[in-house]
């Protein structure tokens, strides 16, 4: 029989940190510091397993299940803590907290406080001799079991949650600010009235019987799994369903008791600048939830920090250290022992450790640890930071960083002109960096309103996500660096600056107002998630800075890499990009995006349009020169590298006008009628151009074409190496399914090359490949193997192909699918291996064993993705092909693959 609870508490567990998988980050966390000997409140984790049955079988089964574990565990904690659960005199209170494998930040529920009724909130009052304590933590509790349990959570942007109201209304009758103004007969009659709220949207009494409260509760946790946030921020940080989260029951401990009580945040290192300093926020009387949701301006656990904050928000010092004084300051022997345990955990972990804690009466409790997120200049500078200090060694550093995330640090900056005249607004707390400027919405379902748009907000909130995603960046007036906006933006790398408290946010009128000055929907803003600063108007960008760790990082991924990395490219400029970035050589160039340019579409038009060879001919001859400088500057940027050129791929119906006012001009300057014109576009149109006249089938019924552009490309390199650099030329037929076509291509190319070769009285070596991209192909790759010098993998179209999936239809049904689990992913993003790899490993297998040294690389876009790089080592291709700002990203992707499957 499975077991399904974990039991923790008084430094032993039945978990640990290498549990993460069943006990959910939370829980195996919470296990691992008891281990070491952390304080941790007592409790128990219902495992992700349970969750999972909850979803298959529902609740009856899987509780009747735990049931009796579960008293158990109960009763353990009351052991410890010498409290009963339910009883009126000594009450044990617990939390129900989630915690799925991976955080899921606001994602899913926690409630505290459980426990509590109208009697043992009587007997809580008299055990502690603190009744405003007791009653507090009552209506905190009647709020999050009803918003959760009870689904009293407002359900429209424009409601406001029904408790909130309630309380402003009683703080607005007293006339205070803070909650913790309130007296213990506020408090009192705060609870009557969410009990009357209650009674009135539900229709039943507030549940009295603790553990009924228990039941549902973990139910409602459960629940969470599957609320709509939690789906979409799986699908956008691709987590499975499968997984499921845990559920922790944990006894009580109150940050709420009085003024020797806090509750806060920390991170062991600086989450957006990596910087090695310990930083954090906390609130002095207060519950854990308070300070993430930004109700009250929290302060700065270390002087240092406090001091920095001050200076940013402009508060003077004497303001400073009465107001906001930091937790070094005002609890200063619980201060040391929270900076013990947070050097010890990083030391266990050895990774910036992000942590909850409470204090109660001075006793500090940690809640929670975790590996922290952070930003990619965070990411490469702590992981070479603790190489440095000689906690970890150089490939774990290298395996502590996420491709993706590297694009952050690929990303521009205002530039310093820029910022010499730009107009500032406003001054908020550096979130997550990066530079951004767009046009104001203040609903996060109306960030599409604009192409690029800045999010502004009081505050987020999880519901927001979707918004946050699409938004360039995000400003919040509220809520302080571990607020919602800036855990999630971190996360997403999205530049974002939050508390800037300057700001008067009116949701009514959209507008923004600060210093007199009011901003309205659609207005341009900047932010600087670096610095915190908020701009007016939008400002010039540039680009980043690649040294420094960045420079250490990737001078280890050529370390480890087995693969090698390529760009696609089609101009000198982005070549040059790409070899910045470390790129060998050009995995694809697109000939066809050369014709599009002024001159040089009218001559491929004049080609298409001819009505013979030797029309055609004349054309062509027009676009040899321009074909053969673009190739020079590509070369030349590639200097010792191979330049993989792609033969004219698209279908010719693209090149042509459809608007009859451009078939007009385009008759006159071709001597023929308007009639012609058409009647030419009308036979060019095919029901599906993608299986139509295209790839090698162009070539091969105008051969011509090929030989214009084999000797463009040899001219070239025959140019470049007389100036004395290393030339590799490339040449790559596109869409071969039949040996045949790869064999009347190869003679066009071989009989043009020797031609040229004569004329000039010169030769360089060259090789010609094809692109594999038709299933065909990898089925009949022995063959086909027997005379390519290389294979590249064209995985667009090989998936496209494969999976019978239109690229350009399937945005109809693919979001249905990845929605509904039918895909786990978008294969066009992610490569699907069960299917489309198979292709792939088939062809790479069936090719070299006629030609052991066929050459073999992949140039789709997959070849910029993480996943799939790690894919494409596995099956031995020599190098993978991606877009310029991919190269850095796909190198580490590389060499990460490349140790872990060692
Ligand atoms: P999340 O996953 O959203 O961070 P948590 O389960 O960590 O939710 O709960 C949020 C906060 O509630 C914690 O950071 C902590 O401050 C508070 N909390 C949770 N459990 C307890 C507890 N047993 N005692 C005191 N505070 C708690
Ligand atoms: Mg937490
Ligand atoms: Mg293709």
């Amino acid at each position: 029989m499975s077991k399904y609870i974990y039991t923790f508490g008084d430094g032993k567990a039945e978990g640990s940190a290498a549990m993460k998988n069943l006990l959910g980050g939370k829980g195996s966390g919470l296990a691992e510091m008891n281990l070491i000997g952390i304080p941790v409140p007592p409790g128990f984790t219902i495992t992700t397993e349970a969750c999972n049955l909850y979803t298959k079988n529902g609740a009856e089964s899987t509780f009747a299940l735990i049931k009796a574990d579960v008293e158990q565990a109960l009763h353990q904690v009351e052991e410890l803590t010498k409290m009963e659960f339910g009883s009126a005199e000594n009450p044990l209170l617990v939390s129900v907290r989630s915690g799925a494998r991976v955080s899921m930040p606001g994602m899913m529920d926690t409630i505290l406080n459980l426990g509590l009724n109208d009697v043992s909130v009587e007997g809580l009052s008299k055990r502690t001799n603190n009744p405003r304590f007791a009653w507090d933590s009552y209506r905190r509790f009647i709020q999050m079991f009803s918003d959760i349990v009870l689904d009293m959570k407002p359900t429209t942007k424009e409601d406001i949650d029904p408790f909130e109201e309630i309380i402003e209304s009683v703080k607005h009758a007293k006339g205070v600010k803070q909650d913790t103004e309130l007296d213990v007969e506020d408090l009192k009659s705060l609870v009557v009235k969410y009990k009357e709220a209650v009674k009135a949207k539900t229709g039943n009494d507030f549940p009295q019987e603790p553990q009924q409260q228990l039941w549902r509760a973990i139910q409602a946790v459960f629940d969470s799994w599957n609320n709509d946030r939690a789906k979409y921020y799986r699908i956008l940080n691709k987590i499975p369903e499968d997984w499921g989260t845990a559920v922790n029951v944990q006894a009580m401990v109150f940050g709420n008791m009085g003024n020797t009580s806090a509750t806060g945040v920390g991170f062991t290192r600086d989450a957006s600048t990596g910087e090695n300093i310990f930083n954090g926020e906390y609130l002095i009387n207060a519950q854990g939830e308070d300070v993430v949701a930004g109700i009250r301006t929290p302060q700065q656990i270390t002087l240092i920090g406090s001091k920095r904050w001050a200076e940013s928000q402009g508060v003077q010092e004497d303001v400073r250290k009465t107001q906001f004084p930091s937790l070094e300051e005002s609890l200063p022997e619980t201060y040391l022992e929270l900076k013990n345990v947070q050097e010890k955990l990083e030391q266990h972990f050895k990774d910036m450790q992000d942590i909850e804690f409470t204090i109660q009466n001075g006793k500090l409790w940690l809640l929670q640890c975790r590996n922290g997120k952070r930003t990619g200049a965070a990411m490469v500078q702590i992981a070479c930071d603790l190489f440095r200090e000689g906690k970890i060694d150089e490939k774990t550093a290298l395996k502590r960083i996420e491709p993706n995330k590297l694009d952050e640090l690929l990303h521009p900056i205002f530039t310093p002109e820029a910022l010499k005249t730009a107009k500032f607004v406003a001054k908020g707390l550096p979130a997550s960096p990066g530079a951004a400027s767009g046009q104001i919405v203040f609903f996060a379902d109306e960030a599409k309103k604009f192409a690029q748009s800045i999010l502004v907000r009081i505050e987020t909130s999880p519901e927001d996500l979707e918004g946050m995603n699409i938004a360039r960046g995000i400003l919040t007036a509220r809520g302080g660096m571990t607020s919602h906006a800036a855990v999630v933006a971190r996360g997403m790398g999205k530049c974002c600056v939050c508390g800037a408290g300057a700001l008067n946010i009116n949701y009514k009128q959209r507008t923004l107002e600060v210093g007199g000055k009011v901003y309205a929907e659609g207005d341009w803003i900047s932010l600087n998630g670096s610095t915190g600063d908020v701009f007016e108007g939008k400002l010039q960008t540039q680009e980043a800075q690649l040294s420094g760790d960045f420079g250490l990082i990737m001078d280890w991924a050529e370390k480890y890499t087995r693969m090698y990395v390529r760009t696609n490219a089609d101009t000198p400029k982005d070549a040059q990009v790409a070899r910045k970035f470390g790129a060998k050589g050009i995995g694809l160039t697109r000939t066809e995006h050369m014709f599009f340019e002024g001159e040089r579409i009218k001559a491929m038009r004049e080609m298409i349009l001819a009505s013979d060879l030797a029309g055609r001919q004349l054309a062509l001859a027009k676009l040899l020169p321009f074909q053969r400088t673009d190739f020079e500057g590509i070369f030349e940027a590639m200097n010792g590298y191979g330049v993989t050129i792609r033969l004219l791929d698209p279908p010719l119906h693209e090149f042509v006008p459809h608007e009859t006012a451009q078939q007009q001009e385009l008759a006159q300057e071709m001597g023929l009628t308007l009639e012609q014109v058409k009647q030419k576009v009308h036979e060019l149109a095919e029901f599906n151009p993608m299986l139509g006249h295209r790839g090698c089938r162009l070539g091969i019924t105008y051969p011509e074409i090929t030989e214009m552009q084999t000797r463009a490309i040899i001219e070239a390199a025959l140019n470049i190496k007389a100036k004395g650099l290393d030339v590799k030329p490339e040449i790559m037929v596109p869409l071969v399914g039949n040996v045949n076509e790869l064999e009347h291509q190869l003679k066009v190319v071989r009989k043009t090359a020797d031609t040229v070769f004569k004329e000039r009285n010169d030769t360089i070596h060259y090789l010609v490949g094809t692109m594999i991209e038709v299933p065909r192909a990898c089925l009949v790759a022995d063959s086909i193997g027997q005379i390519a010098e290389f294979f590249s993998f064209g995985t667009n179209d090989l998936t496209q192909m494969t999976l019978g999936f239109s690229r350009d239809d399937a945005g109809k049904f693919l979001p249905y699918y990845i929605n509904n689990g039918i895909l786990k992913v978008d294969p066009f993003q992610v490569l699907d291996r069960q299917g489309v790899g198979k292709m792939v490993e088939l062809a790479v297998k069936n090719g070299k064993s006629t030609n052991p040294n066929l050459k073999v690389g992949i140039c789709g876009e997959h070849g910029g993705e993480p996943s799939s790089v790690e894919f494409f080592h596995i099956v031995g291709l020599d190098y993978v092909s991606c877009s310029p700002f991919r190269v850095p990203i796909a190198r580490v992707a590389a060499a990460i693959a490349n140790l872990t499957h060692a």
